[in-house]
């Protein structure tokens, strides 16, 4: 894939600081993007999803891009169209969407076959991720051997992620020792070590950690790591394919095998069902299994019981989200790696605003340092609130349905304790279907969790006031004006 690409990998390489007012082509302005946005995700996610991508037009708003995949612009248009969008309204001219679109490009090179072969196919894009170069492989590992099978199938590592850049605190201390211990201990101390957390807390940067140390202590021991969607793709490809029995053999020969982000085949019975072969004979045979994902064992749903209780025997350590200082202290770390010097206020403001999660925290970091870096704007805390207030809006706007409750029934002038009443009196319930309303759309809380908050009341009942409320918005003037306010003075 590197290859069709090779003139973008030209163009876009240009490390030259870029003036932005004399960025006129589209191809320029796509160049700076690409190069602030390559500051905050780093080198090997810049290689991997942004140089691939061409330019294709600006028009009315909207910038197209094109990549080469289906697999590729779905991670695009997920992962980076909202920052592309961004860095570029920020720096050039408003942009109301980034669309992604797949440009299919003769291959050349030979060693593209295979990975045309599995695109072709099309339930196995999963596959068609570049092969990271191998200056880019890591810590000094002996890169002499050729590519194993197990190499083949596993994730890429990130350089970035080990234990010399992991900071511990007291949120993940039993999560770190417990990877240490894994790592370093050439016999299995416990099976599975089960890793669970909220997203961005360094789950899967503590795996790649025990995979870059048992690289680099035991290299002989075979470690295979991968994402759980990474998994079910490999499943599907050998059932399609007829060749399950080497899926079986590959997966079965390793020491220590390692799935991220577990959830993912909640729901998918077949792929469990051979997880769970999987996952037995290797516990069987002694062989260390590591498993992440976003819950305990217990709390997971759509696995199947009999997995779920095996995924809890071993040790379950949990990553708490950060504390203040544990957040300082990431910051300072990574400026230091980045080697820049940053002044102390910002850190402290960024550590204090921006607590959801640690990829966030570096984000903000990248995006100042760039930003710093590349059109020289100085660093200070306006200078930080103007770069960032998408994300400290973000942050701030964590709206509580004790608070969309409050606010409405002022707003209405009915009691607090309407929201949780079984009054049906219309006078009562609209109100009552508004912040039913407010808190779907302004909160993570599902359907369920709201109507408990609502005195509890069936799910169904949310999902009827949600609607409702939709139609009268689109209705009555007056509904849309009240809801309109009442979301504008919750969401400032
Ligand atoms: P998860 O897999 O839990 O969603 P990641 O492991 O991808 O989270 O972490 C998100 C980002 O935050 C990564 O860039 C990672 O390096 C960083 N990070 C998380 N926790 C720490 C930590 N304790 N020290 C240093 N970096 C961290
Ligand atoms: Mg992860």
């Amino acid at each position: 894939m590197l290859e069709t690409h090779g003139q973008s990998v030209q163009k876009t390489h240009s490390e030259q600081p870029v003036s932005f007012s004399n960025a006129s082509s589209i191809e320029d302005k796509w160049q700076n993007t690409a190069n602030l946005l390559r500051h905050e995700i780093g080198d090997t996610a810049y290689r991997n999803w942004i140089l691939p991508i061409s330019i294709r037009s600006l028009k009315e708003n909207v910038l197209e891009i094109s990549v080469s995949t289906r697999f590729m612009k779905d991670w695009v248009s997920s992962h980076y169209a909202d920052r592309i969008r961004a860095i570029w309204s920020q720096s050039f001219s408003p942009l109301s969407s980034v669309e992604v679109i797949i440009e299919t490009k003769k291959a050349s090179a030979a060693s593209d076959e295979t990975t045309n072969k599995m695109r072709d196919d099309g339930s196995n894009t999963m596959s068609s991720i570049a092969p990271i170069p191998e200056t880019h492989k890591g810590p000094s590992v002996n890169q002499n051997t050729a590519l194993s099978d197990i190499d083949a199938i596993s994730s890429p590592l990130d350089p970035r992620f080990t234990f010399d850049n992991f900071i511990v605190g007291k949120s993940n201390e039993l999560a770190h020792a417990a990877a240490r211990r894994v790592a370093e201990n050439p016999t299995v101390p416990f099976n599975p070590l089960f890793l669970y957390g909220g997203v961005g807390l360094g789950k899967t940067h503590l795996m790649h950690s025990i995979a870059w140390s048992i690289k680099q202590h035991a290299p002989q021991r075979k470690v295979l790591y991968l994402s759980a969607e990474k998994f079910m793709y490999q499943f599907i490809k050998a059932l399609r394919f007829r060749d399950t029995v080497s899926f079986k053999e590959q997966f079965r020969s390793v020491d220590v095998l390692m799935i991220d982000d577990v959830q993912f085949i909640s729901g998918k019975e077949s792929t469990q069902e051979e997880f769970f072969h999987t996952f037995n004979a290797l516990v069987d045979q002694n062989r260390q299994v590591i498993i992440s994902a976003d819950k305990s064992p217990s709390d997971l749903d759509g696995i199947e019981e009999r997995l779920r209780s095996r995924l809890g025997w071993g040790l379950v350590a949990d990553i708490h989200p950060t504390s203040y200082e544990l957040r300082l202290g990431i910051l300072e770390s990574k400026a230091q790696q980045m080697n820049k010097n940053i002044p102390e206020d910002i850190l402290a403001f960024l550590a204090h605003k921006i607590s959801s999660n640690v990829r966030e925290l570096e984000g903000a970091l990248n995006r100042i340092v760039a930003h710093s870096d590349l059109i020289g704007r100085p660093m200070n805390i306006e200078t930080t609130q103007d770069l960032l207030h998408d994300l400290l809006r973000a942050n701030e706007r964590r709206v509580t349905i004790e608070d969309i409750q409050r606010k409405v029934a002022e707003h209405f002038n009915v009691r607090l304790s309407d929201m949780h009443s079984v009054r049906r009196a219309r006078s009562v319930a609209r109100p009552r279907q508004v912040a039913m309303y407010l808190s779907k759309q302004l909160t993570t809380h599902s359907l369920p969790e709201i109507g408990r908050k609502f005195g509890g009341r069936d799910h169904t009942t949310v999902m009827h006031a949600v609607r409702r409320v939709e139609e009268l918005i689109q209705t009555k003037l007056e509904i849309a004006e009240d809801v309109d306010l009442l979301k504008r003075a919750l969401s400032s």
